[in-house]
């Protein structure tokens, strides 16, 4: 009976929530929330994408997304900056950062245009990268996250789906207290 008692839900209760996941099919999360509860969410991401790759610096990151760029948006406007950010802190939707100022410059008006990628993202696969990336640059496009929008992200990485489905399962991860799987944190700022 007590037994019974206390593993009665608490009034309310639902299952686990996952802010990162919630977008997604209720039978998906439900799989997630058995692969978290099997503890093997780590062996499967690591099988997925067993090396971090190298761009270590915001100098390596500006020229990689500038690359991007140049495959896919020439005719965009010119990127100004490109940055990792340790103060970019990585929750709900806010998985990196665009902002586009307007300048007036000599009376003519131009946009500044700068990407700031969380900078856990140092520390993860080349295609954890990318997708963040992509996801930024099609914002100098697309402003809202809608269909326009995602076909550009595909277009610029036919693996873009699959690639947000596996940052947002890290990050569940992560969030349920995983430790991090591909190098050491970032130092604090
Ligand atoms: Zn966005």
């Amino acid at each position: 009976m007590s037994a019974r008692a206390a593993r009665s839900p608490q009034p309310g209760s639902t299952p686990m929530d996952l802010p990162y996941l919630r977008s997604y099919p209720a039978q998906l999360q439900d799989q997630v929330r058995a692969l978290l509860a099997s503890g093997g969410t780590a062996a499967l991401l690591q099988r997925k994408y067993p090396q971090a790759h190298a761009l270590r610096t915001d100098k390596a990151l500006y020229e990689y997304t500038a690359e991007l760029k140049a495959q896919h948006l020439r005719k965009g406007a010119t990127l100004q900056k490109v940055a990792y950010d340790s103060k970019i802190h990585v929750v709900r939707n806010a998985l990196g950062l665009h902002t586009s100022r307007a300048l007036v410059q000599g009376g003519k008006l131009s946009a500044r245009h700068e990407i700031r990628v969380a900078a856990m993202f140092k520390n993860t696969p080349e295609e954890f990268l990318r997708m963040i990336v992509v996801h930024e640059l099609a914002h100098l496009r697309e402003k809202d996250h809608d269909k326009a929008f995602y076909q550009l992200c595909s277009h610029m990485e036919p693996s873009y789906h699959q690639y947000e489905f596996d940052v947002r399962l890290y990050l569940t991860h992560l969030d349920a207290g995983g430790a991090r799987l591909w190098g050491p944190a970032p130092a604090p700022q």
